[in-house]
């Protein structure tokens, strides 16, 4: 049951102000009412905050439109907005929507339709984030495009770099978004598409979802949303984008390129300089008083949106192996993507490996996996080392792959090849061993701790 959105009337409000609400309800809003600029100062304060509270940037110096922040931050926020309280029953309802998507109701118009910023780039608070970034750029943008060949629809987040007063350049990895631009550029034309700044935060984390070439993420986001998603076509468009969206631009992506980068990426170092395919904005629609979204790169934020369905899929691939799966963890000191902490039951010996190697297939980009046992928190990194300072024997419990698919993200993987060495570390204890000899001995005592 889906209480938390409903309005009196018992209307479903899905909007980011609506979730806003909610957690300023729950005390994890904070409002931030002096001015401050966009470029270094604002994401600043969001590095400070990374852990959260949700941020709420009123004042931003020469522009209208306030900057949200961290409404995707952290485990907490999406649990809540699912009601769930135990991590398992959160990757469970990832998974199901994964695998029941549905379709969002079409409605007429958008509650975008109303205000027109014209092609006007600069009336946005685009956020200039680090030192050596070549320019402001759109970290939250979910860009809709439609393959012309099936006519199916495709959402992905791209960094967006601002180029002038209406263009953008747009990062592409070779992946869905990447496919369907090709089949346009071949001809020499270009790929209509809508992007999305300012949804629900499970409408973005969809964007990510572990789905199939062809499939419409938005079905994904639907589900998780209890069936409350609309959608409807853009203005000028035939590609639909959420109703609630606050800012909504139509755009081309030209078949061009234009220099991209320096931007500094997940890891936290800069990514190099490429050529990318120009974007030419043609109209930007938004609410009235809309929300921008802000997303700090490297940020808590980011790595759960980008990182947060890997980590489900690692889960899923582990129960394959393992029964009994405490919890996965992408933690945020790899980047939310290139490591994990996975906690299970272990039932035989050479469990530790299978999970290993359950993990790797899970998340193909991983590069460094820990395996812990049940009374290890994967999310407490301090209980996870003290694992493999106890229960961990090189010879043994080492699995190294040389030569294996790693992310480009990596500054220390072959950038050429793309090859990268895997290392797993199985700090389960071994079985053969009494279990006494492996566990934390405690001082009994009836004090309760709490009135010391
Ligand atoms: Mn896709």
């Amino acid at each position: 049951m889906k209480i938390i959105f409903t309005l009196d009337g018992g209307l479903e409000v899905i909007d980011l102000r609506s979730v806003l609400d909610k957690f300023r309800a729950l005390n994890m809003v904070k409002e931030i009412n002096i001015e401050l600029s966009p470029k270094f100062e604002i994401p600043a304060v969001m590095q400070k905050y990374d852990n959260g509270p949700v941020l709420i940037f009123n004042r931003v110096k020469n522009h209208k439109i306030p900057v949200i922040s961290g409404v995707a931050g952290s485990r907490k926020v999406f649990m809540k907005q699912l009601n769930c309280v135990h991590l398992t029953d959160f990757y469970n309802k990832l998974l199901s929507a994964v695998s029941n998507p549905s379709r969002p109701e079409i409605v007429s118009d958008g509650e975008f339709y109303d205000h027109t910023l014209s092609s006007d780039l600069y009336k946005l608070p685009i956020l200039t984030f680090f030192e050596k970034d070549r320019a402001p750029y759109i970290t939250s943008g979910i860009v809709y495009a439609k393959d012309p060949d099936s006519g199916i629809q495709n959402a992905s987040i791209h960094r967006l770099m601002l180029v002038d007063k209406n263009h953008l350049a747009i990062r592409i990895v070779p992946r869905h978004l990447y496919s369907i631009y090709q089949k346009y550029r071949v001809k020499n034309q270009p790929l209509p598409v809508a992007i999305a700044i300012g949804v629900n935060p499970l409408v973005a984390l969809s964007a990510s979802a572990p789905v199939p070439f062809n499939f419409d993420e938005m079905y994904v986001a639907n589900t998780l949303l209890d069936k409350q998603l609309t959608v409807c076509k853009t203005p000028n468009t035939d590609i639909q984008v959420p109703s609630h969206s606050e800012i909504i631009i139509e755009a081309l992506i030209l078949p061009e390129d234009v220099e991209e980068g320096p931007f500094l990426d997940i890891t936290g170092t800069y990514d190099e300089v490429r050529r990318q395919p120009l974007v030419e904005v043609n109209q930007i629609y938004c609410k009235r008083n809309p929300f921008y979204h802000g997303l700090l790169p490297a940020g808590a934020e980011h790595k759960l949106l980008m990182g947060l369905f890997r980590e489900v899929k690692i889960y899923e691939h582990v129960k394959n192996v393992v029964p009994n799966v405490r919890g996965v963890n992408l933690t945020l000191g790899g980047t939310g993507w290139l490591h994990a902490v996975v906690s299970v039951s272990k039932q035989t010996e050479g469990d530790g490996k299978n999970v290993i190697f359950a993990a790797f297939s899970g998340h193909p980009s991983l590069k460094h996996v820990v395996v812990v046992d049940e009374d290890i928190d994967p999310y407490n990194m301090e209980e996870v080392e003290w694992a493999i300072a106890t229960r961990f024997q090189g010879d043994k419990g080492l699995v190294v792959v040389s030569n294996a698919r790693g992310s480009s993200l990596d500054p220390s993987g072959d950038q050429q090849t793309g090859l990268t060495t895997k290392i797993g570390v199985d700090a389960t204890r071994p079985l053969n061993k009494p279990k006494e000899v492996f566990m934390k001995g405690i001082i009994p005592h009836n004090l309760n701790l709490d009135e010391i």
